[in-house]
């Protein structure tokens, strides 16, 4: 697993509106339902109550009254009655009272309400009305009428109804900050747990470095194992798929060699001389664009030989190409051994060979040429065959700088072919520098008619 950094971690936005604030909101509305519902019905309580109260209290004042009254009544005392009903409506709740005999006239009224009073009128007026017979051993002698008033008790039922939304409110406003705090920690702290955890522990692969803790006995507990195990699953596949990858990379890698091996055995191959084994004219031309490049612009000495067994053909026509092959391969063998190694040896046709003489001058070149010239002269050729045949070479050699001039690979091989059919044309079996081929006080390059000429 590879290091945490702040960057990589698991991005994870903070939420404006998130489940915090969901399950407040949630909860602000039931607590004002619940306050609406629960005002209500305590309000329609009271008020059943008070009518209650009412009531009861209408009927024994008016049974009470009734039998106070039944004397005066029967006595025709309309004073009596008057200075009573008087005295009952001066009381608060009491707002009307009527008094009528047996055949219903009228004997005493009192109170704000206005003469035969209904009850339908009477509820409008804020009045609730009672009606009692007056009696005198069981004889009706006459009808007590009350008007109880309710203004006073709306009054009560008012001022309650703002004592139970004080108190109500005050417990539900309670009530909903435990749950809130109960939901907070039941469902919300293991919810920020998992998230904390994972926007900690997850490393620059996207994956868990370390398994989430216990958060809660519950779903929230189990949902954080799934994740685990998830997690886990997705840690081993990404450890096959890395290791698939490594195994993958490896092939490539040695499917890579191999491909650079062949190319270098095809490279080689596109420069050799199948016969030989040495390089071929299209490696000759390459190091010769080099090399000449390089003592063009630094000045360093280099000198090229150009190298054609005599008579071949006649080698052929005598002993057979077989033979001659083996002739090529001897004088190949020749050469290498004549030769420092850091020397270029080329084949550069049927029986022509080339070779760069790095840093040799053209002293340092004739030397050399010479030194060929009489080992091959001196050598049988072909050992395998029982002929002792023996070849001569006449070889071409030029070298650069030259005259402090720039000289160009082309120009440079014309030299050295000019030189090397010098020798030809002058008897084979020798060498010559293409330097001496030029009049001493001439600048042209090229050699006079007389001194070369292709046999
Ligand atoms: P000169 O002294 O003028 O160079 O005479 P020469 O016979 O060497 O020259 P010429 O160019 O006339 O002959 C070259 C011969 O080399 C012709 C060809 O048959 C032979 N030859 C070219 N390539 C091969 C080869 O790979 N194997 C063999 N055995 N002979 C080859
Ligand atoms: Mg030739
Ligand atoms: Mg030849």
């Amino acid at each position: 697993m590879t290091a945490l950094t702040a960057e990589h971690a698991l991005k994870m936005p903070r939420f404006r509106f998130g489940v915090r604030q969901k399950v407040l909101l949630v909860l602000l509305t039931v607590l004002l339902v619940a306050l609406s519902v629960s005002g209500w019905m305590a309000l329609r309580e009271e008020k059943a109550n008070l009518l209650k109260e009412i009531d009861q209290r209408g009927s024994y004042i008016g049974r009470f009254v009734a039998k106070a009254l039944a004397y005066s009544v029967v006595g025709y005392d309309y004073h009596t009655i008057q200075l009573l009903l008087d005295e009952l409506t001066a009381a608060q709740e009491i707002d009307y009272a009527k008094v009528t005999n047996a055949k219903g006239n009228t004997m005493g009224e009192s109170g704000s309400a206005a003469l035969d009073i209904d009850t339908e009128q009477a509820a409008k007026e804020g009045l609730v009305m009672f009606t009692h017979d007056i009696r005198i051993d069981n004889e009706r002698v006459g009808t007590l009428y009350l008007g109880l008033s309710t203004a006073h008790i709306m009054e009560r039922l008012e001022n309650q109804k703002f004592a139970l939304l004080k108190r109500e409110s005050l417990i539900i406003l309670l009530i909903a900050l435990g749950e809130f705090l109960a939901l907070s920690y039941i469902i919300i702290r293991p919810v920020g747990k998992i998230t904390d955890f994972l926007r900690r522990n997850v490393d620059d692969d996207g994956l868990l470095v370390s398994d989430i803790p216990m958060v809660s006995n519950d779903e929230f507990g189990q949902l954080a194992q799934q994740f685990n195990t998830l997690g886990n699953q997705l840690n081993e596949a990404n450890k096959k798929l890395q290791s698939k990858i490594e195994s993958a990379d490896r092939r490539l890698l040695e499917t890579n060699q191999q491909l650079k091996q062949l190319n270098d055995e095809f490279k080689l191959l596109s420069i050799t001389d199948p016969l030989t084994g040495l390089f071929n004219r299209r490696h000759f031309d390459e190091i010769m664009e080099t090399e000449v490049g390089l003592s063009n612009r630094h000045g360093d000495p280099n000198s090229i030989l150009l190298i054609d067994i005599d008579h071949f053909k006649g080698i052929n026509d005598t002993y057979g190409h077989y033979v001659g092959d083996l002739v090529l391969k001897s004088m190949t063998k020749l050469l290498q051994d004549n030769l420092r190694h850091t020397d270029a040896i080329c084949r550069i046709g049927g029986e022509e060979f080339a070779v760069l003489c790095k840093r040799a001058d053209k002293a340092g070149a004739m030397e050399i040429a010479e030194k060929l010239r009489s080992v091959v002269e001196a050598t049988p050729m072909a050992p395998e065959t029982d002929d002792e045949l023996m070849i001569t070479i006449s070889v071409g050699v030029a070298s650069v700088p030259y005259n402090a001039k720039n000289v160009s690979p082309k120009q440079l091989y014309k030299d050295v072919d000019t030189a090397m059919y010098y020798s030809k044309n002058n008897g084979r079996n020798r060498v010559t520098h293409i330097s001496d081929l030029y009049q001493e006080d001439s600048t042209d390059t090229e050699p006079t008619e007389n001194e070369c000429s292709r046999g």
